[in-house]
């Protein structure tokens, strides 16, 4: 059975492995009072600001068909228009399977009914808001006419078609699984049917010139797609998207990435993946594997993002990459889908790791909570700020999947085998596992408390290993106590501490996960550091940013790039472990003091996502050893 995010969806091919933890739907797991329900919930809020028929423009118009509402601004007004419809349906979906808000499908069944009208005007099975350039180099391919321009257009200019049209063949399927439309099954199928229908005359030659132009997750949809109809035409469909020049070389396990476009390449191995689940290729599983831990162990920052200038650099540079275009919020939720499959066929807590870090530290980060706005970059400059989008004139991809991101928080929080639970996340959440009759109920306030507590509220049939994650970066062994009595419990950091049971109504397990804080250096720069505390990257607060025409909404990601940061203070050793100077607050909040470390003075660290409107700084240079007058003397700010 392969590892598909709908409970109903049929098995796939015959070599399909057996997962050994899959995903819960979405619907059965329900966010109690967090930060990630708040960020849920504001994020709700902007969906519903959006009006359908303003994002239809451009389907509706170049279908021939007039339009019911203005097209909205920024990248929605470019070739790449009709992207964040895809995005917007499979969010619509995805906040409509996780909490079944009957407004949500009603949107979802209103832009379904009008790509269908669209779909039948064109009338060769192809939908979308490609304009004609792009929609006419799509329908080349069909004539065997291939021509790239550059890693991100065809003649002419043509922007990155098939990225676009991989966002609406994928909101249409989720529209159907997710979101229960027969209607958006029929669209999506007519879709990939076109999709396969343009593509299949392509020679080999032919098909890695056109995948040397950016494809979004065309290979992944099309395998999803056959496994949830069994149609080997999709499977076919899907192998034309195997990028030869990037996957290759990963197979044979060389790291050519330095200098790749960072978001392009990631789709591509969570393709690989899926073609692992659906098939049994154990070179697909090899290459996903392989990718994912040289990004995530070799390109990745602190927060768990990578890339500058959405460009992967050799490891051996980070320290020489802190510029205002850091870690494009994209890659990190396409690295988030990735680690999805990977720890589903390996359950290691150095993935779940990797997850938590870079959903509290990147994505629970990216988002502003005045009215839900999205980061492109993740500035990492010493002294910068982040720069949020524009409700309706950006439309940026990382405001595309950033809509996605708010809405799937249940995701990751649980994972299961045939009779053990994971507790991978400790986000407070209620838990239905359907098949075995367990419910559970976690009730938290990690990260600012350290402990988690599972309370049983329906009990299971049989038996049950609940796994619990003990963190690699947790100070000691982790404890646990069952209804107030102690488990004699290894919880080693770095694997899962196992309660195996029949587990009554009522039942309380407790755990205590022992945090500090920690100095993770730059592999490449002992003395450039950031402070983490558990799981949460502190960030040094140094004050307001301007309030400018472009801060802290722009409607062009690149609007700040040039801004000048202020001076950031440096870090001095002053003879013992930096970490230990950095002590916590008493009034129970998560901020922190650098004490006697800081110059010229000394510095206030927060949870980097609780950094909205501010200038900071994650990294620190550590300067040598503090000077015996320090704090007395007006000493040069390190820049
Ligand atoms: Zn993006």
């Amino acid at each position: 059975m392969a590892l598909v995010a709908a409970a109903h969806a049929p098995p796939a091919g015959a070599g399909a492995p057996e997962a050994a933890a899959r995903p819960f739907a979405l619907g059965d797991v329900r966010l109690l009072d967090s930060p990630f329900k708040q960020a849920m919930e504001r994020n709700a809020l902007y969906l519903l600001s959006i009006e359908p028929d303003r994002l239809l423009h451009n389907t509706r118009r170049y279908a021939g068909l007039e339009p019911k509402g203005e097209s909205y601004g920024g990248w929605e007004a470019h070739g790449i228009a009709g992207h964040t419809l895809g995005h917007y349906l499979t969010a619509l979906a995805q906040q409509y399977a996780a909490t079944g808000d009957a407004r949500f499908r009603g949107r979802i069944d209103y832009i379904v009914a009008e790509m269908a009208l669209c779909q039948k005007a064109y009338g060769d099975g192809y939908v979308g808001a490609l304009p004609p350039l792009e929609l006419q180099t799509m329908r080349n391919f069909r004539e065997g006419i291939v021509e790239p321009q550059g890693p991100f257009n065809f003649r002419g200019g043509a922007w990155v078609p098939w990225y676009t049209e991989h966002k609406v063949l994928n909101g249409l399927k989720d529209a159907w699984v997710l979101g229960g439309s027969a209607q958006a099954r029929d669209v999506a199928l007519r879709l990939a049917d076109w999709v396969d229908a343009i593509t299949a005359g392509l020679g080999p030659d032919q098909l890695q010139a056109m995948l040397s132009v950016e494809q979004g997750g065309m290979m992944d949809v099309l395998v999803e797609l056959y496994v949830l109809t069994g149609n080997p035409r999709y499977l076919a469909a899907s192998r034309r998207f195997y990028h030869r020049a990037v996957l290759d070389p990963l197979l044979a396990r060389r790291d050519e990435l330095p200098g790749k476009h960072a978001n392009t390449q990631i789709p591509k191995v969570i393709g690989e993946a899926r073609t692992y689940e659906a098939t049994g290729d154990t070179n697909a599983r090899d290459i996903a594997a392989y990718f994912w831990a040289l990004i995530a162990h070799h390109y990745s920052y602190v927060i768990g993002g990578n890339s500058e200038n959405e460009h992967l650099f050799p490891e051996s540079t980070m320290s020489r990459h802190l510029g205002a275009n850091t870690a494009e919020t994209c890659n990190t939720y396409n690295m988030l889908k990735l680690t999805e499959h990977v720890f589903g066929w390996d359950p290691r807590a150095d993935y779940a790791d990797f997850y938590e870090r870079a959903l509290y530290n990147d994505i629970l980060a990216s988002q502003e909570p005045r009215m839900g706005m999205f980061t492109y970059f993740m500035s990492l400059k010493p002294g910068l700020f982040k720069t949020f989008s524009t409700p309706f004139n950006s439309f940026w991809c990382c405001v595309g999947t950033g809509m996605e991101n708010h809405t799937k928080y249940g995701e990751a929080i649980y994972f299961h085998g045939r009779d053990d639970l994971y507790v991978n996340l400790f986000i407070p959440s209620a838990l239905t596992w359907r098949e075995t009759g367990l419910a559970i109920e976690q009730r938290t306030d990690y990260p600012v408390g350290n402990q988690t507590e599972l309370t049983v509220t329906s009990e299971p049939a049989a038996p049950i290993a609940i796994r619990v994650r003990c963190p690699g970066w947790a100070s000691g062994p982790l404890t646990f106590d069952l209804n107030g009595r102690p488990l004699g419990l290894a919880g080693t950091p770095g694997g899962y501490a196992v309660v195996r049971r029949a587990w009554r109504k009522g039942d309380r397990l407790r755990v205590t996960i022992p945090m500090s804080v920690r100095a993770e250096a730059m592999p490449d720069a002992p003395d450039k550091v950031a402070f983490v505390y558990g799981p949460v990257v502190l960030a040094g607060d140094l004050g307001p940013a301007p309030r400018t025409a472009t801060v802290p909404y722009a409607e062009d990601q690149d609007a700040n790039i040039d801004a000048p940061a202020v001076p950031v203070p440096a870090l001095t050793r002053h003879g013992s472990a930096l970490e230990s100077r950095v002590v916590r607050s008493t009034d129970g909040s998560l901020e922190f003091r650098a004490e006697g470390l800081g110059l010229p003075r000394d510095l206030v660290l927060r949870p980097f996502w609780e950094i909205r409107f501010d200038r900071y700084s994650v990294y620190w240079d550590v300067v040598g050893e503090r000077p015996a007058d320090a704090g007395r003397t007006p000493a040069a700010s390190r820049p």
